[in-house]
């Protein structure tokens, strides 16, 4: 899978937004020319794409020249993150878009003017933010905007919505804020509590939904996202890559589960706890976790499977009767004798299976000859169902236009779906399904925090100045 690296390039900003997450240490310095350039070569070995950040990066001298570094280690994707008020002027989105960022990322925090300059302090960024989406959207790029919750601009949220669709984005973010730096001076003031703004964020995805623009809301956990699992950012959020001032966090999603996120006793009731990441640590000390209420159900244990039309599956009673008792494997295939069939069931003689008493039953669209001649060829003592009218794929969700999904469900000792493997891996798929049988049935994940991700690239500078090289 692509990876990003996220390169914050200094704490220097032509905005004071009251949620600022670097509040505590903006204007503290800044990283010099030759420092950005040597982080972007050195991510450039496990990054294809390159996420541009400040705090404001289109105020520092060598913007374009950093751009263009990127551009010429051969970065796929080249984003901006900005506070869009430089890209008011055409020229200046001309010039970004000449040195190579085809992505722009905007924070825009409100419908209308008042609300939006309130948030960020600094009067006229509206209109120029407003005039930025249109330069970039005219010219072509992809604008995925992004917008912090707060209490202020929670109700409003599906106006400014209906705005974004209007404006063309292509995805829009609706981020809770992060309580560090200016959000935990003012936790009182703009902090909001989740269960008092999760109506208006949903009301602002189904805008989206309906227009067909991608959308999504970050770190607000699946307990506060019901009917809106799929747009949980967490799950969309590429794996990244975090540089500063010569740190690198290698892997964000680990480090946010292990250090930026924080779950509760609570939790392990859950059926969201295997891939919960929770809300940010410092939450529950200004709005408690009483909010954060287990979401009965089936456990969930893989993100692809919420991201999938069957989601709703999980915990149902089995489409069609199985044959056999106990735990069993219905794993649909498109045809029998194919090398790739032939490796699923190949792969599923693994003790691992037999020891946890898990019976494997094949589906396919063969006849009942051809399979037993198949399995038999192959000493397999799999339950073989020929499903040559295609009824039980049908009912099962595993049919598309294209023909069969190869795809694999785990049918609890009660007859309900209690997981389905998206993503076979025909290969290892025996090991694959035992995997997922020891996942269902794990403890809770440990409450952290658990130690840094952090590793040293080089040592931190003294404060230094942009364009310094
Ligand atoms: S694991 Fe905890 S924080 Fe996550 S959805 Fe469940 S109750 Fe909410």
């Amino acid at each position: 899978m692509r990876r990003r690296a996220d390169l914050k390039t200094g704490t220097t900003c032509n905005s004071n937004c009251v949620f600022c997450v670097i509040g505590d240490h903006l204007f503290t310095g800044d990283r010099t020319t030759a420092e950005c350039v040597a982080e972007l070569r050195a991510s450039r070995a496990t990054c294809e794409d390159v996420v541009f950040t400040g705090a404001e990066v289109s105020i520092r001298p060598d913007f374009f020249h950093l751009v263009r570094a990127a551009k010429r280690l051969g970065y796929d994707r080249i984003q901006i993150q900005t506070n869009g008020r430089m890209f008011a002027y055409r020229e200046f989105c001309e010039r970004t878009v000449a040195a190579g960022a085809n992505e722009f990322a905007p924070s825009i925090h409100g419908h209308v003017a008042k609300l939006h300059d309130g948030l960020t302090r600094a009067p006229g960024s509206f209109v120029q933010i407003v005039a930025a989406i249109e330069h970039m959207v005219a010219l072509g790029v992809r604008v995925v905007s992004n917008t912090v919750i707060t209490k202020q601009n929670a109700r409003h949220l599906p106006a400014l919505a209906k705005r974004l669709v209007e404006l063309g984005v292509a995805q829009y973010q609706l981020a809770f804020p992060h309580p560090t730096g200016h959000a935990a001076t003012y936790f009182r003031g703009v902090v909001p509590r989740m269960t008092d703004i999760a109506a208006h964020v949903h009301a602002a995805l189904d805008v989206g939904r309906v227009a067909g623009v991608s959308r999504m809301a970050e770190a607000l956990p699946f307990c506060m996202m019901a009917g809106h699992e799929r747009e949980v950012a967490e799950l969309h959020i590429p794996p990244t890559e975090i540089v500063y001032d010569g740190y690198v966090v290698p892997d964000y999603a680990a480090d946010r589960v292990a250090r930026g996120k924080v779950r509760f006793e609570q939790c392990a009731a859950c059926r969201f706890e295997p891939i919960c990441e929770g809300p940010w640590r410092e939450y529950p000390a200004g709005h408690g976790d009483a909010e954060f209420v287990p979401v009965p159900g089936a456990r969930v244990i893989d993100p692809q499977v919420v991201l999938d039309d069957r989601f709703g599956m999980l915990g149902a009673p089995a489409p069609t009767p199985v044959p056999g008792a106990g735990w069993r494997a219905v794993c649909f295939v498109p045809q029998a004798g194919s090398p790739a069939c032939t490796a699923e069931l190949c792969s599923t003689a693994v003790p691992g299976l037999d020891a946890r008493g898990i019976a494997i039953v094949i589906v396919s669209p063969d006849d009942a000859a051809t399979q037993r001649a198949w399995a038999e060829r192959h000493g397999s003592a799999a339950t073989l169902v020929a499903d040559v009218d295609l009824a039980r794929a049908r009912a099962w969700g595993a049919l598309s236009p294209g023909g069969l999904r190869r795809t694999s469900y785990l049918v609890d000792p009660e007859g309900r779906v209690a997981h389905v493997v998206v993503d076979v891996d025909t290969a290892h798929h025996g090991a694959q399904i035992v995997h997922a049988f020891l996942r269902l049935h794990a403890a809770a994940r440990p409450l952290g925090p658990a130690p840094d991700l952090v590793t040293l690239r080089r040592r931190p500078a003294a404060v230094a100045s942009p364009g310094a090289a």
